[in-house]
């Protein structure tokens, strides 16, 4: 035993290693140095315009001003106020509400809903699937509960979703546990910018269905939607909720949702968790589950954000509003990353498939020397374990001409 710890077994020697903002520093002391438009910061994950200050809506700015101190500052109840979880449905389904029993409770963000999954429903010491590239924190979170993590790589040859890995994962997963816990981050997928299609979803779903035959077995689907909103138009992004209803009862679909990116409003932490399911009983239990755990860990979601969404969703115009002028940032990222795809393909540089979202990856052997390279240049990106990562959600457009060709250099050099 380590005498120097004071921390408990389960707790001792995590520290939290997060690339993003030592390089983000970094990039900062660059721009002091050199001057802003000299540096490219393609690090920071949330919405900047082309003036570099972060993007916010006004539409949601002006709400969150208008309300009184105490319809604010109370309590919410634990699993979110009245109209919640109405209007957390609205906001996340759309017209694309799937069918069978559903439910709803507020969550600190997408990360609070993603916690609720991983602990109630992947057993002590067992593993919950995710892709090859993914969202760090996913395993953060799995290793603070005792659960592992397993991979399946998620991009066939020709970077499409691997049907055929995936399966073999799900197969051998099930075959040592009885609850398996498998995160999908789509639309708009980070770090790649990847949309899994109507028709993958039918080939994931076959094979979950397949699976699920066997009654001894549990699935429980985490679809990370985070996204979502920077993926195209607000119905169509949404159309393929609706092939999760009539699953079979010992498949459980959650949703995590969150606020932040879609309302600009990351610090406001608010999101919700959704179960679904075509049995009554699996959702009441869901439920009872979830609550237990907001109860234990952060008790009730903050108020404000979830007045928020409440008001939203009960008042059409001011919902058109925001969404409009979130329409007006989507715009902004897809223009970026336009732009870089083209360059790409000029300059013969691969990257993942870049469907949409705030996050392009490159594929290369050694992102940590890649990414040393390319801060000579005064580009700061984020390496992954198989990539590198370049926030065109941050970017200005004048800074992304020439972006490509340096990375497509630094990769050979
Ligand atoms: N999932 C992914 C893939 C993300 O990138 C993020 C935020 O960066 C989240 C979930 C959760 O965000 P939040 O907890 O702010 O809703």
């Amino acid at each position: 035993q380590d005498k120097t710890s004071m921390a408990s077994r389960q707790s001792r020697g995590k520290k939290l290693v997060d690339p993003v903002f030592s390089i983000l520093a970094k990039a900062k002391e660059a721009a002091a140095e050199y001057g802003e438009e000299k540096v490219v910061n393609a690090t920071i994950g949330s919405i900047q315009d082309d003036d570099g200050h972060l993007a916010t809506l006004d539409k949601v700015t002006e709400l969150v001003r208008s309300f009184a101190p105490e319809r604010i500052m109370s309590y919410a109840p634990i699993k979110g106020i009245a109209g919640f979880e109405e209007a957390a449905l609205n906001f996340t389904f759309g017209s694309s509400r799937p069918e069978g029993h559903l439910a709803a409770i507020a969550t600190p963000g997408g990360t609070g809903a993603i916690r609720q999954v991983i602990y109630n429903y992947a057993d002590d010491n067992s593993n919950v699937l995710i892709p090859d590239w993914h969202w760090g924190p996913y395993k953060v979170i799995a290793k603070e509960f005792g659960r592992k993590i397993d991979m399946y790589s998620i991009f066939t040859e020709d970077f499409k979703f691997n049907l055929v890995e995936f399966k073999k994962k799900v197969t051998a997963n099930l075959k040592q546990q009885d609850n398996l816990v498998i995160i999908f981050n789509t639309p708009a997928h980070n770090p790649t910018g990847f949309t899994i299609s109507t028709a993958e979803w039918e080939g994931i779903l076959t094979i979950l269905r397949e699976a699920a035959e066997d009654k001894s077995k549990n699935i429980i689907t985490l679809l990370d939607i985070a996204y979502i909103d920077y993926a195209g138009e607000f119905e169509e992004v949404r159309k393929f909720f609706t092939l999760f209803g009539g699953l079979p009862e010992n498949i459980l679909v959650t949703v995590a949702s969150s606020m932040s990116k879609s309302f600009l409003a990351y610090g406001m932490r608010c999101g919700a968790l959704i179960g679904l399911s075509s049995s009554k009983e699996v959702v009441d239990e869901f439920v009872d589950v979830s609550a237990y755990s907001s109860r234990a860990n952060w008790s009730n979601v903050n108020h404000l954000p979830q007045e928020l969404l409440v008001e939203l969703y009960n008042n059409e115009s001011m919902l058109a509003d925001v969404y409009s002028e979130r329409e007006g940032f989507r715009k902004l990222v897809e223009q970026r990353g336009q732009l870089f795809l083209t360059e790409a393909r000029e300059s013969g540089l691969e990257i993942c498939p870049y469907y949409a979202g705030f996050f392009i990856a490159i594929p290369c052997d050694n992102p940590e020397a890649v990414v040393e390279r390319l801060q000579q240049e005064k580009i700061f990106a984020v390496p992954l374990n198989k990539g590198i990562r370049l926030a065109v959600c941050s970017i200005p457009t004048a800074q992304m001409p020439g972006l490509a060709a340096k990375i497509k250099e630094s990769l050979t050099d």
